[in-house]
């Protein structure tokens, strides 16, 4: 009886390499001064990387390059990657973190709420990972990972415009998978839950509760947690195409 083995192959010039490369690596994280985005520059800053942040207001965790630029800007774009790769080389791991909601009930929404929210969420992701992708098929290697939402997947009344959005990473990180595994670049998802940041202070005490009521862990993650999930998937060598539950067990099934 032969038992095929397979050993984890570190060689960067192999496709099938484990993970990015050796620490540290390139990093990319939009929306990183605040909430789940600066959670996760954290945790690759803590780990050795070398890390850009992106925002519109600026104010990046200590240890990370500290970069101006609206995702749904072009130009703003090509100019932040520009100054990552400057300062710290291709980027090897992108993390397309930065959203906005603009929630209001199908009737009253506006193509503005509906366009703007895909504009900064999906198309913008789009934009990120096609620049990204330039040299991670040069290197042979790269990590690209979408900040989607639990609503994505379940839905939710007043967010048909965010919950498109987020529905639409997941097919463009499974469209991303097939097209790049050849040349060891994942492309992943992580779907948190609800998530202790501004973003959900927003809501009222009635309302949260009404969410933390249905989360089988009853209660917010905080940002920390969805950051471990997303360090994993950087290292992780041989995961594509997946989406990653950091919700407390709210969408499971889904
Ligand atoms: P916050 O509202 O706290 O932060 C949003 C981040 O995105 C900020 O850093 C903001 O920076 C940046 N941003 C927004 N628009 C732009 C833009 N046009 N150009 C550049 N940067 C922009 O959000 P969270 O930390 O809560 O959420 C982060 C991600 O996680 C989002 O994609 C969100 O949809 C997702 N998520 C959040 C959940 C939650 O419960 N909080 C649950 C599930 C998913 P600045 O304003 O300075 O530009």
């Amino acid at each position: 009886k032969v038992i095929a083995t397979v050993a984890p192959v570190t060689d960067s010039e192999n496709p099938t390499t484990q993970s990015p490369s050796p620490t540290p690596r390139s990093v990319l994280i939009t929306g990183g001064n605040r909430g789940i985005g600066r959670a996760i520059a954290e945790a690759f800053v803590a780990n050795g990387d070398h890390v850009a942040v992106t925002s519109r207001k600026g104010g990046a965790p200590d240890g990370a390059l500290d970069l101006l630029c609206d995702i749904t800007d072009p130009d703003a774009v090509d100019e932040a990657y520009a100054a990552a790769e400057a300062a710290h080389g291709p980027i090897e791991v992108l993390v397309a973190n930065a959203g906005i909601t603009k929630d209001t009930l199908v009737l009253r929404m506006s193509e503005d709420d509906f366009t703007s929210v895909i504009d900064t969420n999906l198309t913008a992701s789009f934009r990120l990972a096609k620049r990204a992708t330039k040299s991670m098929l040069r290197l042979r290697r790269g990590r690209i990972i979408f900040i989607s939402s639990v609503i994505g997947l379940l839905g939710n009344a007043g967010q048909v415009n965010y919950a498109a959005s987020k529905a639409g990473l997941v097919g463009m990180a499974r469209s991303l998978a097939r097209e790049l595994g050849s040349r060891g670049i994942t492309a992943n998802v992580v779907a948190p839950g609800f998530v202790a940041t501004e973003m959900t202070e927003a809501l009222t005490e009635e309302q949260a509760k009404a969410i933390t009521d249905k989360v089988p862990l009853g209660r917010y993650a905080a940002p920390e947690e969805v950051a471990a999930a997303v360090t994993w998937l950087a290292d992780a060598g041989y995961v594509t195409g997946a989406v990653i539950p950091v919700d407390g067990g709210l969408g499971m099934g889904h």
